[in-house]
């Protein structure tokens, strides 16, 4: 039995399916490779984050990381989850603004906003600025003095707290790229440079401590950071901030191996915590943000592949190939990261055999899975890898001059086209021939 299987995903016919649409017929109308989202499944899960913050009775926002999955559909549902979204780039804004995401909701990140960046930001009125350096500060307020308005900011902080989870996936340890440091001054002085300069209207503090996280002791640790440099921001510059940004890093489950908690148990702790904390430093309860990217969308998204060629060795494990990879799913390359993978047509057959699931990418590290068990396989069948929706699709490339795939929202029995296949014409447009 596939644990990341329930019943209820397969139909009479035996299939697999995906927001009630058969992953054959998917697989037979839009091609493979295909990256299929479950839209009830996301609305889920940011329902019932906003739900504990609700039940806890504190002033909040769910701020979707949208770097997990960017594209104007996605930002189409959050709008009407009426969720907040980060942003890390200037073409992820450009995404949001196309959706017709409302712009007051968005939240900017980034260690290293250009100065084109922050002026589209300004341009389109983003609701919070998520000032990481001194040079960003600079660069804002040059943006601002040229077009005379005002920002709305918080500070991002390394909280200096380091989360157990994978080393790569880790950004809250002192010795890291974002924010600002706390124990050396960095973030004092960027307070009192904020403070000064009538531009910039500052509401808080921001700490994100990773990624794929299972305890909740690291976001307690966070909390718990966060609001001690709140008070110690009141006491000694009378400042009072009014949000307190959490950051997302909440892990989700790919494989058997992996327990990770519920979205209710992460933001117990973390409201928990805050609460506490905050009575404690004689501080006024701060509005409390979260920032979920993977825990959104990872679970709700499947990839869709077909079989093709086969490679066995005597004494080794097979070599099943698939017609995707590294180009549509980096994260077993680049972080060893592990799924699961299962039979469209039978998803919890027994299997037979285990394999290596390989790409079709010239790297030998293009391999899927180093110990997939599967059924019996043969060339056209289709597979479906599980829990692909995070850092999939975001990352794809065009390594190999390989198109990257179809990407379709499924909901109620219904299969929606939100990002086309592209073709080859897509694939060479920018060039240009070299007439040197
Ligand atoms: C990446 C990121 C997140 C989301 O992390 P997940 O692990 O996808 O939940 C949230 N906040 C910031 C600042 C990030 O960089």
């Amino acid at each position: 039995m596939n644990e990341q299987v329930q019943p209820s995903e397969i139909n009479a016919a035996g299939h697999l399916t995906i927001g009630g649409v058969d992953t054959l017929e998917l697989a037979e109308q839009f091609g493979t490779p295909l990256v299929v989202y479950d839209v009830a499944a996301i609305r889920d899960q940011i329902r019932r984050f906003k739900k504990v913050f609700e039940d806890n009775d504190v002033d909040y926002e769910v701020s979707y990381a949208s770097k997990a999955f960017s594209s104007v559909a996605i930002y189409q549902v959050m709008k009407e989850e009426g969720a907040h979204t980060d942003v890390v780039s200037g073409g992820e804004l450009t995404t949001a603004i196309k959706a017709g995401f409302p712009m007051d909701k968005v939240s900017f990140h980034g260690n290293n906003k250009s100065l084109a960046e922050l002026k589209l930001a300004v341009d389109h009125h983003v609701g919070m600025i998520m000032l990481d350096n001194f040079h960003e500060i600079d660069l804002l307020n040059q943006v601002l003095e040229e077009a005379d308005t005002s920002a709305d900011v918080m500070l991002r902080i390394t909280p200096g707290i380091s989360a157990h989870a994978h080393k790569y996936d880790q950004t809250g340890q002192v010795d890291s790229k974002f924010g600002f440091d706390v124990d050396s001054g960095q973030a004092d002085k960027a307070l009192q440079k904020v403070l000064a300069n009538p531009r910039l209207r500052m509401h808080g503090l921001h700490g994100h401590i990773g990624s794929q996280i299972f305890e909740l002791e690291g976001f307690e640790l966070a909390a718990k950071k966060l609001i001690d440099i709140a008070a110690h921001w009141q006491e000694a510059f009378g400042y009072t901030a009014e949000i307190v940004n959490v950051g997302g890093g909440f892990g989700i489950k790919y494989v058997a191996s992996d327990k990770p908690l519920r979205p209710e148990q992460f933001v117990d702790a973390i409201v928990k915590t805050i609460k506490k904390t905050a009575q404690e430093k004689g501080l006024p309860l701060p509005e409390i943000w979260i920032e979920p990217g993977r825990s959104i969308v990872g679970p709700a998204g499947y990839n869709l592949y077909t079989v093709g060629s086969r490679k066995d060795v005597p004494g080794l494990k097979p070599y099943v190939t698939i017609d995707g990879g590294m180009g549509d799913n980096i994260r077993p390359a680049l972080y060893q990261a592990k799924y699961e993978t299962v039979l469209a047509r039978d998803p919890q057959a027994k299997p037979v055999e285990t394999v290596r699931l390989a790409g079709k990418y010239c790297e030998s590290g293009d391999i899927m899975a180093e110990a997939q068990p599967l059924p019996a396989t043969k060339a056209g069948d289709v597979l479906v890898t599980l829990d692909t929706g995070a850092y999939g699709y975001a990352m794809a490339s065009n390594y190999n001059r390989n198109p990257r795939p179809a990407v379709v929202f499924a909901e109620n029995g219904k299969a929606s086209l939100v990002i086309k296949r592209e073709s080859y014409a897509d694939l060479i447009h920018l060039d240009l021939p070299y007439n040197g």
